[in-house]
Formats: structure tokens, C-alpha cells, sequence
């Protein structure tokens, strides 16, 4: 999609610190950290919502999950980790593309409001 940040890095139009790419999405980490390890998992194809998805789409998310829990070293996931899918404005959603937030490397509290 034209003027999507998070297709400008699947495509390579921007750079950035890609740390794991399969054919289904790429993990890099997030600029802002909120945790000391803070990584995206951002889908190749574009969608907002999770509402959006086909079946196509949600077997490909469940692959990505899949992954993500697997890559224990390389995204510090030993200890425990916190996946987070901000949707739409209540929930703070910044960029209109559907990513995870790969939270870990700490104890984290617990205070969604
Ligand atoms: P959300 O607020 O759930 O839409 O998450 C968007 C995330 O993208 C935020 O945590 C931002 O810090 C992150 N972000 C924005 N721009 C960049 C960038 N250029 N590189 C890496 N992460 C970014
Ligand atoms: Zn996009």
C-alpha cells in the first residue's frame, strides 16, 4: 500500500534493522522502545484489522505466532514475553498496518488503562 510505513520496510523502500524475515513477515525493532526488548512483527501483506482478515490471512497470522514463539534467543523470549495487537484509536494504534508488539527482557507491570 502507497504511504504505509510498515510497507515501505517489507518493500525495502526504507531501511530498517530487519533482524528475521520468511515469506510471511519481518521482525525488526520498534524505534520507541517500551520494554528493554521491544521488537515489531509486521505482516508482508497489508491490513489494518485484525477484523479485516480473510481465513487466508488468520492462518497466516497463527504461522507468524507460531514463529515468534520459536525465536526464543534471538528475541530474548526465555524468561516470558507479552505480544500486544493495538487496535484502532482507544487502543493507541499509530500506524494502520496490523503488527505485534513483541514485548521481553523484563518484568512487566500490568496497567492497560
Ligand atoms: P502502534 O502504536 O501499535 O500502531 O505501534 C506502532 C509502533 O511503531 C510504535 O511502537 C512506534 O514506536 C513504532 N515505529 C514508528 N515508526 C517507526 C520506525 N521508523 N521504525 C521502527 N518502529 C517505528
Ligand atoms: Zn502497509
Amino acid at each position: 500500500m502507497q504511504d504505509c510505513l510498515f510497507c515501505k520496510f517489507v518493500n525495502r523502500e526504507l531501511n530498517t534493522d530487519i533482524i528475521f524475515e520468511n515469506d510471511d513477515f519481518i521482525i525488526f525493532k520498534d524505534i520507541a522502545p517500551k520494554a528493554k526488548n521491544h521488537f515489531l512483527a509486521v505482516p508482508k501483506k497489508h491490513f489494518k484489522y485484525l477484523s479485516d482478515m480473510t481465513e487466508e490471512d488468520s492462518a497466516t497470522v497463527g504461522r507468524i505466532l507460531m514463529k515468534i514463539s520459536s525465536l526464543t534467543k534471538l528475541l530474548g523470549l526465555e524468561k516470558g514475553y507479552r505480544l500486544v495487537i493495538n487496535q484502532g484509536d482507544d487502543a493507541g494504534q499509530t500506524v494502520p498496518h496490523l503488527h505485534i508488539h513483541i514485548l521481553s527482557g523484563q518484568k512487566m507491570g500490568w496497567e492497560p488503562a
